[in-house]
Protein backbone atom coordinates (compact mmCIF):
# COMPACT_ATOMS: atom_id res chain seq x y z
CA UNK A 1 0.00 0.00 0.00
CA UNK A 2 1.24 3.27 -0.92
CA UNK A 3 2.01 6.29 1.53
CA UNK A 4 -2.02 7.98 1.58
CA UNK A 5 -1.17 12.08 -0.31
CA UNK A 6 -2.25 14.89 1.31
CA UNK A 7 -5.72 15.87 1.53
CA UNK A 8 -4.93 19.58 -0.11
CA UNK A 9 -2.15 17.90 -2.28
CA UNK A 10 -5.02 15.81 -3.77
CA UNK A 11 -7.53 18.45 -4.42
CA UNK A 12 -4.95 20.89 -5.78
CA UNK A 13 -5.44 23.29 -3.43
CA UNK A 14 -3.63 25.84 -0.68
CA UNK A 15 -3.73 24.85 2.97
CA UNK A 16 -5.41 27.99 3.16
CA UNK A 17 -7.61 27.70 0.12
CA UNK A 18 -11.33 28.96 1.10
CA UNK A 19 -14.63 26.65 1.33
CA UNK A 20 -15.47 27.87 -1.94
CA UNK A 21 -12.07 27.00 -3.64
CA UNK A 22 -12.12 23.65 -2.29
CA UNK A 23 -15.72 22.92 -3.36
CA UNK A 24 -14.73 24.11 -7.15
CA UNK A 25 -11.04 22.48 -6.79
CA UNK A 26 -13.43 19.05 -6.21
CA UNK A 27 -16.17 19.36 -8.40
CA UNK A 28 -13.55 19.83 -11.59
CA UNK A 29 -11.44 16.64 -9.97
CA UNK A 30 -14.91 14.77 -9.76
CA UNK A 31 -16.13 15.32 -12.95
CA UNK A 32 -12.49 14.69 -14.80
CA UNK A 33 -12.44 11.47 -13.14
CA UNK A 34 -15.93 10.11 -12.38
CA UNK A 35 -15.22 6.42 -13.89
CA UNK A 36 -18.72 6.93 -16.19
CA UNK A 37 -16.34 9.26 -18.07
CA UNK A 38 -12.68 8.43 -17.93
CA UNK A 39 -11.95 5.14 -18.49
CA UNK A 40 -8.29 5.23 -18.14
CA UNK A 41 -6.54 3.00 -15.66
CA UNK A 42 -6.45 4.02 -12.27
CA UNK A 43 -9.23 6.82 -12.44
CA UNK A 44 -11.27 5.35 -10.57
CA UNK A 45 -8.61 4.96 -7.54
CA UNK A 46 -8.21 8.94 -8.08
CA UNK A 47 -11.73 9.48 -7.64
CA UNK A 48 -11.97 7.87 -4.74
CA UNK A 49 -9.12 9.76 -3.26
CA UNK A 50 -10.78 13.11 -5.09
CA UNK A 51 -13.83 11.99 -2.71
CA UNK A 52 -12.17 11.00 0.25
CA UNK A 53 -10.74 14.30 0.61
CA UNK A 54 -13.54 16.43 -0.27
CA UNK A 55 -15.23 14.52 2.31
CA UNK A 56 -13.01 15.84 4.72
CA UNK A 57 -12.13 19.08 3.96
CA UNK A 58 -15.68 20.30 2.99
CA UNK A 59 -16.78 19.43 6.78
CA UNK A 60 -14.75 22.30 9.51
CA UNK A 61 -14.43 19.95 12.05
CA UNK A 62 -12.78 17.15 10.18
CA UNK A 63 -10.44 19.53 8.31
CA UNK A 64 -9.49 21.21 11.85
CA UNK A 65 -9.02 17.57 12.79
CA UNK A 66 -7.20 16.84 9.84
CA UNK A 67 -4.80 19.94 9.94
CA UNK A 68 -3.92 18.88 13.46
CA UNK A 69 -3.81 15.15 13.39
CA UNK A 70 -3.45 14.42 9.44
CA UNK A 71 -3.92 10.56 8.26
CA UNK A 72 -3.01 9.51 11.85
CA UNK A 73 -5.94 11.11 13.34
CA UNK A 74 -9.13 10.02 14.85
CA UNK A 75 -11.35 8.55 11.84
CA UNK A 76 -12.74 11.04 10.29
CA UNK A 77 -15.66 8.75 8.95
CA UNK A 78 -17.08 7.83 12.34
CA UNK A 79 -19.95 5.39 11.50
CA UNK A 80 -19.81 5.59 7.95
CA UNK A 81 -18.11 2.76 7.86
CA UNK A 82 -15.16 3.75 5.87
CA UNK A 83 -15.71 3.60 2.32
CA UNK A 84 -18.26 0.82 2.21
CA UNK A 85 -20.68 3.30 1.16
CA UNK A 86 -18.79 4.82 -2.06
CA UNK A 87 -20.90 3.19 -4.27
CA UNK A 88 -23.95 5.01 -3.17
CA UNK A 89 -22.12 8.07 -2.81
CA UNK A 90 -21.31 8.20 -6.70
CA UNK A 91 -24.34 6.98 -7.72
CA UNK A 92 -25.73 10.31 -6.01
CA UNK A 93 -23.57 12.68 -7.58
CA UNK A 94 -24.54 13.04 -10.98
CA UNK A 95 -28.36 11.40 -10.42
CA UNK A 96 -29.89 14.13 -8.27
CA UNK A 97 -31.97 12.28 -5.86
CA UNK A 98 -31.59 8.78 -5.23
CA UNK A 99 -32.44 5.63 -3.14
CA UNK A 100 -29.97 2.54 -2.52
CA UNK A 101 -31.98 -0.45 -1.71
CA UNK A 102 -31.83 -1.68 1.83
CA UNK A 103 -29.42 -5.26 2.19
CA UNK A 104 -32.13 -7.19 4.23
CA UNK A 105 -30.90 -10.03 4.62
CA UNK A 106 -31.45 -12.40 1.96
CA UNK A 107 -33.08 -16.08 1.98
CA UNK A 108 -30.35 -18.82 2.79
CA UNK A 109 -30.07 -22.01 1.65
CA UNK A 110 -29.01 -24.96 4.51
CA UNK A 111 -26.09 -26.27 5.15
CA UNK A 112 -25.61 -29.85 3.49
CA UNK A 113 -24.87 -32.42 6.27
CA UNK A 114 -22.22 -35.92 5.43
CA UNK A 115 -22.15 -39.04 6.96
CA UNK A 116 -20.33 -42.26 6.04
CA UNK A 117 -22.39 -45.72 6.26
CA UNK A 118 -20.48 -48.22 7.07
CA UNK A 119 -21.60 -51.97 4.48
CA UNK A 120 -20.62 -55.46 4.38
CA UNK A 121 -19.12 -56.94 1.15
CA UNK A 122 -22.99 -58.12 0.52
CA UNK A 123 -24.72 -55.26 1.28
CA UNK A 124 -22.56 -53.55 -1.52
CA UNK A 125 -22.86 -56.03 -3.96
CA UNK A 126 -27.10 -56.42 -3.28
CA UNK A 127 -27.95 -53.39 -2.04
CA UNK A 128 -30.04 -52.79 1.14
CA UNK A 129 -31.91 -50.51 3.60
CA UNK A 130 -30.23 -49.02 6.19
CA UNK A 131 -31.44 -46.34 9.15
CA UNK A 132 -29.41 -43.26 9.28
CA UNK A 133 -28.82 -40.80 12.61
CA UNK A 134 -28.10 -37.32 11.81
CA UNK A 135 -28.67 -33.94 14.27
CA UNK A 136 -29.77 -31.11 12.19
CA UNK A 137 -31.15 -27.70 12.49
CA UNK A 138 -34.82 -27.85 12.13
CA UNK A 139 -37.43 -25.03 12.54
CA UNK A 140 -37.77 -25.14 16.35
CA UNK A 141 -41.12 -27.25 17.73
CA UNK A 142 -42.22 -24.10 20.04
CA UNK A 143 -41.93 -21.33 18.21
CA UNK A 144 -42.14 -22.93 14.92
CA UNK A 145 -38.94 -20.78 13.98
CA UNK A 146 -40.47 -17.59 14.76
CA UNK A 147 -38.15 -17.44 17.75
CA UNK A 148 -40.48 -15.91 20.33
CA UNK A 149 -42.58 -17.15 23.19
CA UNK A 150 -45.89 -17.97 21.46
CA UNK A 151 -47.47 -15.73 23.63
CA UNK A 152 -45.76 -12.85 23.29
CA UNK A 153 -45.10 -12.54 19.45
CA UNK A 154 -42.36 -9.90 17.96
CA UNK A 155 -43.18 -6.45 17.84
CA UNK A 156 -43.10 -3.90 14.68
CA UNK A 157 -39.07 -2.46 15.18
CA UNK A 158 -40.05 0.69 16.55
CA UNK A 159 -36.45 2.67 14.80
CA UNK A 160 -37.30 1.71 11.13
CA UNK A 161 -41.31 1.20 11.98
CA UNK A 162 -40.90 -2.80 10.20
CA UNK A 163 -39.15 -1.72 7.03
CA UNK A 164 -36.44 -2.81 8.34
CA UNK A 165 -34.15 -0.28 6.68
CA UNK A 166 -33.36 3.53 8.25
CA UNK A 167 -33.62 6.45 5.45
CA UNK A 168 -30.67 8.99 5.17
CA UNK A 169 -31.26 12.21 3.65
CA UNK A 170 -27.46 13.93 2.71
CA UNK A 171 -26.43 16.01 0.80
CA UNK A 172 -23.66 16.43 -1.85
CA UNK A 173 -23.06 19.72 -3.80
CA UNK A 174 -24.48 17.67 -6.68
CA UNK A 175 -28.06 17.39 -4.93
CA UNK A 176 -29.26 15.58 -1.86
CA UNK A 177 -29.87 11.34 -2.21
CA UNK A 178 -31.56 9.18 0.22
CA UNK A 179 -29.87 6.88 1.75
CA UNK A 180 -31.07 3.56 3.08
CA UNK A 181 -29.07 1.18 5.13
CA UNK A 182 -30.29 -2.09 7.26
CA UNK A 183 -31.71 -0.76 10.86
CA UNK A 184 -29.05 -1.57 13.86
CA UNK A 185 -32.00 -2.27 16.20
CA UNK A 186 -33.49 -5.06 14.21
CA UNK A 187 -30.78 -5.92 12.12
CA UNK A 188 -32.84 -5.34 9.17
CA UNK A 189 -35.48 -7.94 10.08
CA UNK A 190 -37.77 -5.41 10.77
CA UNK A 191 -39.43 -6.66 14.07
CA UNK A 192 -37.84 -7.33 17.71
CA UNK A 193 -38.49 -10.37 19.96
CA UNK A 194 -39.86 -9.27 23.56
CA UNK A 195 -39.24 -12.31 25.20
CA UNK A 196 -37.06 -15.32 23.09
CA UNK A 197 -38.98 -18.51 23.12
CA UNK A 198 -37.20 -20.40 25.41
CA UNK A 199 -36.84 -23.84 23.98
CA UNK A 200 -34.55 -21.90 20.91
CA UNK A 201 -33.18 -19.12 22.70
CA UNK A 202 -34.63 -16.90 19.94
CA UNK A 203 -32.99 -18.87 17.37
CA UNK A 204 -36.06 -20.23 15.54
CA UNK A 205 -34.15 -23.69 15.11
CA UNK A 206 -33.15 -26.16 17.24
CA UNK A 207 -30.92 -29.29 16.61
CA UNK A 208 -32.44 -32.85 16.71
CA UNK A 209 -31.72 -35.72 16.33
CA UNK A 210 -33.37 -37.81 13.47
CA UNK A 211 -33.51 -41.16 11.95
CA UNK A 212 -34.15 -40.94 8.09
CA UNK A 213 -34.22 -44.35 5.64
CA UNK A 214 -32.00 -45.26 3.10
CA UNK A 215 -32.16 -47.21 0.27
CA UNK A 216 -28.88 -48.50 -0.88
CA UNK A 217 -29.23 -49.46 -4.53
CA UNK A 218 -27.08 -52.41 -5.63
CA UNK A 219 -23.94 -52.27 -7.22
CA UNK A 220 -22.41 -49.86 -4.79
CA UNK A 221 -18.89 -49.42 -4.15
CA UNK A 222 -16.95 -48.06 -1.55
CA UNK A 223 -16.36 -44.20 -1.56
CA UNK A 224 -20.40 -43.53 -3.64
CA UNK A 225 -22.21 -41.47 -2.73
CA UNK A 226 -25.95 -41.59 -1.83
CA UNK A 227 -27.68 -38.09 -2.22
CA UNK A 228 -30.87 -36.98 -0.27
CA UNK A 229 -32.43 -33.90 -1.27
CA UNK A 230 -33.57 -31.79 1.32
CA UNK A 231 -33.02 -34.04 4.62
CA UNK A 232 -29.87 -31.24 5.56
CA UNK A 233 -29.95 -28.08 7.62
CA UNK A 234 -33.43 -26.06 7.44
CA UNK A 235 -32.93 -22.73 5.34
CA UNK A 236 -32.76 -19.13 6.85
CA UNK A 237 -35.64 -17.07 5.70
CA UNK A 238 -37.23 -19.45 3.29
CA UNK A 239 -34.27 -20.68 1.86
CA UNK A 240 -34.86 -24.36 1.21
CA UNK A 241 -33.09 -27.09 3.53
CA UNK A 242 -29.27 -28.33 2.45
CA UNK A 243 -29.04 -32.07 1.24
CA UNK A 244 -27.63 -35.26 3.37
CA UNK A 245 -24.70 -36.70 1.68
CA UNK A 246 -23.97 -40.38 2.26
CA UNK A 247 -20.74 -41.38 1.55
CA UNK A 248 -20.22 -45.24 1.89
CA UNK A 249 -17.33 -47.31 3.13
CA UNK A 250 -17.35 -51.11 2.31
CA UNK A 251 -15.40 -53.79 4.43
CA UNK A 252 -13.11 -55.85 3.01
CA UNK A 253 -14.32 -59.53 2.47
CA UNK A 254 -12.15 -62.73 3.94
CA UNK A 255 -12.07 -64.18 0.52
CA UNK A 256 -14.05 -61.89 -1.47
CA UNK A 257 -11.80 -59.33 -3.47
CA UNK A 258 -13.94 -56.26 -6.17
CA UNK A 259 -12.80 -55.25 -8.88
CA UNK A 260 -15.44 -52.78 -10.50
CA UNK A 261 -17.66 -54.78 -11.16
CA UNK A 262 -16.19 -58.56 -10.89
CA UNK A 263 -15.69 -60.05 -7.97
CA UNK A 264 -11.97 -61.70 -7.61
CA UNK A 265 -11.28 -64.74 -5.54
CA UNK A 266 -8.09 -66.62 -5.48
CA UNK A 267 -8.94 -70.69 -5.55
CA UNK A 268 -5.85 -73.10 -3.70
CA UNK A 269 -5.85 -76.17 -5.36
CA UNK A 270 -2.99 -79.38 -4.75
CA UNK A 271 -0.95 -80.70 -7.15
CA UNK A 272 -2.35 -83.37 -7.71
CA UNK A 273 -5.84 -81.35 -8.56
CA UNK A 274 -3.87 -79.58 -10.77
CA UNK A 275 -2.13 -82.24 -12.09
CA UNK A 276 -4.78 -84.50 -12.85
CA UNK A 277 -7.86 -82.29 -13.04
CA UNK A 278 -10.74 -82.00 -10.90
CA UNK A 279 -14.20 -80.69 -10.20
CA UNK A 280 -14.42 -78.38 -7.31
CA UNK A 281 -17.20 -76.08 -6.05
CA UNK A 282 -16.59 -72.32 -5.47
CA UNK A 283 -18.22 -70.12 -3.41
CA UNK A 284 -20.11 -66.97 -5.37
CA UNK A 285 -22.25 -64.24 -4.15
CA UNK A 286 -24.87 -66.28 -5.46
CA UNK A 287 -24.02 -69.24 -3.58
CA UNK A 288 -21.80 -72.36 -4.50
CA UNK A 289 -21.01 -73.05 -8.48
CA UNK A 290 -19.39 -76.39 -10.29
CA UNK A 291 -16.24 -75.52 -11.47
CA UNK A 292 -13.99 -78.19 -14.30
CA UNK A 293 -10.32 -77.98 -13.63
CA UNK A 294 -8.82 -79.12 -16.63
CA UNK A 295 -5.68 -81.49 -15.94
CA UNK A 296 -2.49 -79.33 -16.12
CA UNK A 297 -3.81 -76.50 -14.47
CA UNK A 298 -0.85 -73.97 -13.74
CA UNK A 299 -1.21 -71.43 -10.81
CA UNK A 300 -2.36 -68.51 -11.89
CA UNK A 301 -4.73 -69.63 -14.74
CA UNK A 302 -7.78 -67.97 -14.40
CA UNK A 303 -11.55 -68.88 -14.78
CA UNK A 304 -14.72 -66.93 -15.63
CA UNK A 305 -17.95 -67.37 -13.91
CA UNK A 306 -20.29 -65.37 -16.31
CA UNK A 307 -22.71 -63.18 -14.61
CA UNK A 308 -21.25 -64.22 -10.72
CA UNK A 309 -20.51 -60.50 -10.21
CA UNK A 310 -21.87 -57.34 -8.85
CA UNK A 311 -25.14 -55.62 -10.62
CA UNK A 312 -24.64 -52.49 -12.28
CA UNK A 313 -25.34 -49.96 -10.76
CA UNK A 314 -26.99 -48.21 -13.90
CA UNK A 315 -28.40 -50.40 -16.46
CA UNK A 316 -28.73 -53.78 -16.11
CA UNK A 317 -26.54 -57.03 -16.03
CA UNK A 318 -23.95 -58.06 -13.81
CA UNK A 319 -20.07 -58.58 -13.83
CA UNK A 320 -18.10 -62.07 -13.51
CA UNK A 321 -16.59 -63.85 -11.14
CA UNK A 322 -13.15 -64.25 -11.74
CA UNK A 323 -11.80 -67.61 -10.32
CA UNK A 324 -7.56 -67.36 -9.82
CA UNK A 325 -5.93 -70.49 -9.50
CA UNK A 326 -3.24 -71.09 -6.52
CA UNK A 327 -1.34 -74.59 -6.79
CA UNK A 328 -0.39 -74.50 -2.83
CA UNK A 329 2.83 -76.28 -2.58
CA UNK A 330 2.31 -79.35 0.40
CA UNK A 331 4.33 -78.16 2.87
CA UNK A 332 3.99 -81.08 5.59
CA UNK A 333 4.23 -84.16 4.63
CA UNK A 334 3.47 -88.17 6.03
CA UNK A 335 6.12 -90.49 5.39
CA UNK A 336 4.05 -92.06 2.87
CA UNK A 337 3.24 -88.85 0.90
CA UNK A 338 6.75 -88.25 0.97
CA UNK A 339 7.49 -91.99 -0.99
CA UNK A 340 4.99 -91.09 -3.62
CA UNK A 341 6.68 -87.98 -4.23
CA UNK A 342 9.82 -89.45 -4.44
CA UNK A 343 8.51 -91.92 -6.81
CA UNK A 344 6.79 -88.88 -8.54
CA UNK A 345 9.98 -87.14 -8.63
CA UNK A 346 11.99 -90.16 -10.85
CA UNK A 347 9.23 -90.68 -12.88
CA UNK A 348 9.70 -86.76 -13.83
CA UNK A 349 13.16 -86.27 -14.31
CA UNK A 350 15.34 -83.03 -13.67
CA UNK A 351 13.79 -79.77 -13.59
CA UNK A 352 10.99 -78.07 -15.73
CA UNK A 353 12.45 -77.50 -19.44
CA UNK A 354 12.35 -73.68 -20.44
CA UNK A 355 9.19 -74.22 -22.54
CA UNK A 356 7.37 -75.23 -20.03
CA UNK A 357 8.40 -72.21 -18.09
CA UNK A 358 7.50 -69.61 -20.12
CA UNK A 359 4.21 -71.09 -20.82
CA UNK A 360 3.59 -70.57 -16.98
CA UNK A 361 4.88 -67.14 -16.73
CA UNK A 362 2.83 -65.76 -19.46
CA UNK A 363 -0.39 -66.69 -17.66
CA UNK A 364 1.05 -65.64 -14.47
CA UNK A 365 1.43 -62.09 -15.86
CA UNK A 366 -2.10 -62.00 -18.18
CA UNK A 367 -3.80 -63.10 -14.90
CA UNK A 368 -2.20 -60.42 -12.40
CA UNK A 369 -2.09 -57.59 -15.24
CA UNK A 370 -5.33 -56.18 -14.96
CA UNK A 371 -5.30 -56.48 -10.99
CA UNK A 372 -5.71 -52.70 -9.32
ZN1 LIG B 1 -38.28 -21.54 19.55
ZN1 LIG C 1 -35.64 -1.81 12.74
Amino acid sequence: MTAKRDYYEVLGVDRNATPEEIKKAFRRLALKYHPDRNQESGSEERFKEINEAYEVLSDPEKRANYDRFGHGGPSPFGDFGGFGSWGEIFDAFFGGTTTTRVRRTAPQRGDDLRYILELTFEEAVFGCEKDVTIARWESCSRCRGVGSEPDNPPVKCPRCNGSGGVRRTQRSIFGQYVNVTPCDYCRGEGRIIMTPCHQCQGQGKERKPRTIRVQIPAGVDDGSQVRLSGEGDMGILGGGPGNLYITLRVSEHEFWKRQNNNILYDLPVNFAQAALGDEVEVPTVYGKVPLKIPAGTQTGAMFRLKEKGVPHLRGTGRGDQLVRVLVVTPQHLDEEQKKLFQELARSLGKAVTHQEAKGFFERFKSAFGNNP
